[in-house]
């Protein structure tokens, strides 16, 4: 130390004299030495940060506040640990001046190794103030930062971040969707993060995230929920049975079935066998059931419908109302003269039966009743009348030779065939009257008697409406 006088900080920093002022930093009297640091803060000059860093174990306070403050101030990865490090200074001052310096400045800087390296060396102190500023983080920009940011909170423990976490995975669940990017280490880091967080503490937490906008945040939730060891468990997934939506009441469901759950003969059991799609046991629970099977029904697939049709039937249950429901309920017993009663309410339904419905003899059955409606449809029956006509002498009484018989006038009649011009009628392996047969042996289709099905710029496919089998356009 030169013996003449204390170094002019003032001076040294108006000449920007960065030596002098790194040399001021080791001056005896903490007052220059405090000088000196927050005049190299703002020049960020890379040559300060050791001699700044080594002031962090400075013997006076003031001077340890100051060493946080300029090197802040310059930021960038090589801060971090001298900074981390004044978050354990045993003064509360230098303490909160590191805090507002991490928390605030690190986890914000343009550099984002700095802001990685933050991010991991407060989980490696286990920083529970830190929790808010990760849990920004964990929406950071850069990938490894979110990751970091993650696992920190992991270490640090707080189901506080157990929401924003099942928030972020749906986020980047919702990214993959759209753009078919996601990131797979941000995901792999949230779930063994929840993993880590999500035990009996979290209880709560996840009740909170139930309630969220998201679906997929309140399944991740519900899901979360059912792991967790706890009698409180069982009954929060109980209340989501009968959840507005049914991946949640299936989630629940789930979740109850995992933990051992027996379902009770009542209400509950209803929903519970409801969220689980199996019609035949939610009719067991009894005539609370009721409800659940009417709502099922017409948002349901035909091979399900038949499953809460017979529940359904098995409770006794009749439609009281002139609506759709009705009509699907009616249609699904074959009672077609319900549906024509129900009237407008039925179209759709038998339309839907018309264009779809696995059985060409229930196709015919709903097309009848449509004409009934006055709803008659150029498809999928050229001459419905004579399709019901021919179906009318196939299934009445008689030998199989006279049921022919009757049919081939019947056909000649109706000009379907000419027998006069040596033309032959042929039959589906049923019975059903299928083909002519022309003289020089050329087989055609008889289309107006037959189903079909056109998808766009192909030829139809015929089928015969009496046993469903599809048959061969022509030939010989
Ligand atoms: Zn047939």
């Amino acid at each position: 130390m030169p013996l003449f006088g204390p170094p002019n900080i003032a001076q040294l920093e108006a000449k920007r004299d960065i030596q002098g002022l790194i040399k001021a930093l080791s001056y005896r009297d903490p007052e220059i030495k405090i000088a000196a640091a927050d005049a190299l803060g703002p020049l960020g000059d890379p040559m300060a940060v050791e001699p700044l860093t080594a002031l962090i174990r400075d013997e006076d306070p003031g001077v340890r506040r100051a060493a946080v403050r300029a090197l802040s101030a310059r930021g960038g990865v090589r801060v971090v640990e001298p900074l981390i490090a004044a978050l354990q200074d045993h003064d509360p001052d230098v303490r909160s001046v590191a805090a507002q310096a991490v928390y605030r400045r690190m986890m914000t800087d343009p550099d984002q190794d700095a802001r990685r390296e933050t991010a991991t060396a407060l989980g490696r102190i286990k920083a529970a103030d830190a929790v808010e500023s990760l849990l920004r983080a964990i929406m950071d920009p850069d990938e490894t930062v979110r990751v970091a940011s993650v696992r920190s909170l992991a270490s640090i423990g707080d189901v506080a971040a157990v929401g924003p976490l099942i928030v972020m995975l749906a986020h980047e669940q919702h990214r993959a969707r759209a753009s078919g990017r996601s990131s797979l280490a941000v995901e792999r880091a949230a779930g063994q993060a929840l993993d880590v967080l999500c035990d009996e503490k979290a209880v709560d937490a996840l009740q909170t995230a139930l309630g969220h906008d998201d679906v997929e945040v309140r399944e991740m939730a519900i899901k979360r929920l059912a792991r967790i060891d706890s009698p409180m468990v069982a009954e929060m997934l109980e209340a989501h049975l009968d959840d507005q939506d049914s991946i949640i009441r299936r989630s629940a469901a789930r979740g109850l079935a995992e933990i051992g759950w027996e379902p009770p003969s009542d209400e509950t059991g209803a929903h519970y066998w409801a969220a689980l799609r199996d019609w035949r046991r939610c009719a067991e629970c009894g005539t609370a059931a009721i409800p659940l099977l009417v709502a099922a029904f017409p948002r349901s697939q035909t091979h399900e419908r038949s499953d809460i049709q017979a529940a359904l039937v098995a409770l006794n249950w009749q439609p009281s109302e002139l609506d759709a429901t009705a009509a699907s309920f009616w249609a699904a017993q074959g009672n077609w003269d319900k549906c024509v009663e129900i009237g407008a309410p039925a179209v759709a339904v038998l339309d839907d039966i018309v264009k779809s419905a696995p059985g060409w003899r229930e196709r015919v059955a709903a097309a009848a009743a449509l004409k009934a409606l006055g709803e008659e449809r150029p498809a999928p029956f050229a001459r419905l009348d004579l399709v019901q006509h021919a179906l009318g002498v196939l299934d009445g009484e008689g030998a199989d030779d006279e049921k022919r018989a009757t049919l081939t006038s019947f056909l000649a009649e109706e000009h379907q065939f000419e027998p006069a011009g040596n033309q032959q009628v042929d039959w589906c392996q049923c019975g059903y009257p299928s083909t002519r047969i022309l003289p020089d042996d050329t087989r055609e289709l008889i289309t107006d008697l037959l189903g079909f099905e056109q998808d766009g710029s192909n030829e139809p496919a015929y089928f015969c409406p009496s046993c469903d089998a599809p048959l061969p356009a022509a030939g010989t």
